[in-house]
């Protein structure tokens, strides 16, 4: 049985101070249920401070991106060793904000899920259609080439142990989410594809999310489908309280 792996997406949000009252809430009111595992994907300036305040609970702390490089002149950029050293535990790679605002290639996504496995970081890997891709009937096509991409070289136990998200573009932080029945549609489709370049026993194990307007009032219908195996929160994981009904949805 896969879990349900809720993580929330903070973005450019927060001061310290907000991030860390939300943390330690969230610590001392998460369910601890080996069905469920929340993470939340901090900016870089909280994540030291954010890792120190979950030691010890079954909440985990991730990155939002990384570079590939473990170091370097690469002004700006952040290293998965430095992630590492933190006690970061996983990396969202791949984000539609990253790809459309800040150029990032399916190459580059590829080069940076290698670069997670090499440094000992769970990347969750990013796909998702436009609106047009939607409305032209491109959307499997476009998200199989987007995964196929992002786990080329990968080796099977890697297949396994990476964090598809699901986010079709237009449903991200627009209030619009796509109805679990084409959600599930698409995770199922990708599941196909882990399988086409695996086998059917990785695919099984693959956690893959949903994200695009999550929040505490369509969770359950979203997880109670086959292939949707949590979600990859941006709004609704900004108040404490609405990560935490989130979290909780996902133990069912
Ligand atoms: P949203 O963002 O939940 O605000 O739509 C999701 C995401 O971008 O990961």
């Amino acid at each position: 049985m896969r879990k349900n792996v809720i993580a929330g997406n903070w973005k450019m949000n927060k001061v310290l101070t907000e991030a860390n009252e939300f943390v330690e809430e969230t610590v001392s009111k998460a369910p601890t249920n080996d069905k469920v595992e929340a993470i939340v994907c901090a900016p870089f300036p909280f994540l030291a401070s954010l890792v120190e305040k979950t030691k010890g609970s079954s909440v985990k702390i991730g990155a939002q991106n990384m570079h590939f490089e473990e170091s370097g002149a690469f002004t700006g950029e952040v290293s998965p060793v430095m992630l590492k050293d933190l006690g970061v535990t996983h990396v969202v790679l791949g984000h539609s904000e990253r790809r459309e605002l800040f150029a990032e290639t399916d190459e580059i996504v590829n080069k940076k899920t290698h670069a997670a496995f090499d440094h000992g970081l769970i990347p969750i890997v990013c796909c998702g259609e436009t609106l047009e891709q939607r409305e032209a009937n491109e959307t499997k096509s476009h998200v199989e080439t987007q995964i196929k991409a992002a786990l080329k070289g990968l080796s099977e136990k890697q297949v396994a142990e990476t964090i598809i998200a699901y986010e079709p573009i237009w449903a991200i932080g627009t209030g619009k989410t796509a109805s679990s029945a084409d959600a599930n549609e698409v995770c199922a489709h990708i599941r196909n594809v882990v399988k086409a370049v695996t086998s059917q026993e990785i695919a099984d194990q693959v956690i893959i999310q949903y994200g695009g307007s999550v929040k505490p009032a369509n969770v359950d219908e979203l997880l109670a489908q086959s292939d949707i195996d949590g979600a990859l929160v941006g709004g609704a994981s900004l108040e404490a309280a609405s990560f935490l009904q989130l979290v909780e949805a996902g133990t069912k």
